[in-house]
């Protein structure tokens, strides 16, 4: 997935960055949003030695914005985009497809609010789920408009649920105040059928937010994806504004989105840079995994991969010296690092993928795993069947 993840972003002029594991907790108070659930629930907080307030990331956007403030990427030639990869941490019950500590591959454009930055982002994580054999991909998106209209469909959304409080879940009811369009996001049949209801924050978009989803969409449109728009689709995060996406598996059950994000424009400033639209997404490694085939390790069907069995103890060191030239040559080669019988180290070939296996024993044979064929061959013949070195 790492190297998947590099082509297809170092494709598209993505550069790769690295952040802390851990930063300030103010970063993420702020920059994930203090009504969040991450904030307020799973976060691995800590204090260091000096009794400041740590956290292991719980998403990588916050670290990226701060990374572009402090090292001055915004006086670069814009947009800046970059990519990331590594373990995230949130305070969550574990269950299928659901971690405390989990990897996420994400990308990030800063320095634009031209649709399409939203529209490359989200067909190169379509491409990346593609390419990694996930299966039963659904795609939703929406629009979160700007804090304005945001706030102001807000109040009007808390007006029209007041009156059917008592239909809504308790975790929504307490959160009528803080971020009533977190109804959405429920899975309490109740709440759901007020919601289908609901007045939608789509419909309330100014002018220019409405053209920037239209035109976010046809870019989708041309490049022949399919999603569907879903006006109830809210992140989990405070920051959005206008795009907000997801990408979902049928094969994951409860735990279903792959990945998803949207744009965040007021970030950066609000993190105390310059203001800076952005946009981008983070997906979860181990999600892909479970919704992708099964992967198969034959070390694909042209390939030279080489496993060398040692049938005569006297051999090992020899079989070691080959392994080392093979690999020198840039074949793939391993040797049995066991004692077990010629029968098992022969199955261990298999088991590995290789295409053939050489035999030390009171000769030397040489056997195409694909066809079974096997005759004796000198070491150095070996050696010049795959190259001089
Ligand atoms: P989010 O920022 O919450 O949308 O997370 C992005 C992606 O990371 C999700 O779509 C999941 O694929 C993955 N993810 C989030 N939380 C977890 C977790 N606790 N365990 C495993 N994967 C996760």
């Amino acid at each position: 997935m790492l190297e998947l993840s590099r082509v297809v972003l170092g494709r598209a002029l993505y550069d790769y960055v690295e952040t802390p594991a851990f930063e300030d907790t103010e970063l993420f108070a702020r920059g994930v949003g203090e009504s969040t659930d991450v904030v307020q629930k799973e976060m691995f907080t800590f204090e260091d030695k000096a009794g400041r307030s740590l956290t292991l990331r719980p998403e990588g956007t916050a670290s990226i914005c701060r990374a572009y403030v402090e090292h001055g990427m915004h006086k670069r030639a814009q947009p800046v985009k970059v990519w990331y990869w590594g373990p995230f941490f949130r305070h969550e019950a574990p269950q299928a497809g659901r971690f405390r500590q989990f990897a996420q591959v994400g990308a990030e454009v800063l320095g634009t609010d031209e649709p399409t930055a939203d529209a490359e982002l989200i067909l190169l994580l379509a491409e990346l789920l593609d390419a990694a054999g996930c299966r039963e991909v659904r795609l939703r998106v929406s629009s979160l408009g700007n804090p304005a209209t945001r706030s102001a469909y807000r109040a009007e959304l808390r007006e029209w649920l007041r009156p059917r409080e008592s239909e809504l879940s308790e975790p929504v009811r307490a959160r009528l105040d803080l971020n009533p369009l977190r109804a959405f996001d429920s899975d309490d049949p109740g709440t759901q059928a007020v919601m289908a209801e609901a007045p939608t924050l789509l419909d309330r978009l100014t002018d220019e937010d409405a053209a920037h989803f239209a035109e976010v969409r046809a870019l989708l449109d041309s490049a022949g994806l399919e999603y569907g728009v879903d006006p109830g689709l809210v992140r989990g995060l405070d920051y959005y504004t206008r795009t907000v996406f997801e990408f979902e598996s049928g094969v994951l059950g409860a735990q279903a989105a792959l990945g998803g994000g949207g744009r965040y424009d007021g970030l950066v400033e609000l993190l105390g840079g310059p203001p800076t639209p952005g946009v981008g997404w983070a997906a979860g490694i181990e999600r892909i995994l479970l919704a992708a085939d099964p992967p198969e390790d034959t070390g694909g069907d042209d390939g030279q991969r080489i496993f060398v069995a040692v049938a005569k103890p006297e051999r090992r060191a020899e079989a070691f010296e080959l392994v080392s030239e093979l690999r020198g040559r840039l074949v793939e080669a391993d040797l049995d690092h066991t004692t077990r019988s010629l029968k098992g180290q022969l199955k261990q070939a298999d088991r590995v993928g290789a295409h053939y296996t050489v035999i030390m024993g009171e000769t030397t044979e040489f056997k195409d795993m694909r066809t079974g064929d096997q005759r004796e061959m000198a070491v150095a013949d070996v050696l010049k069947k795959f190259g001089d070195g």
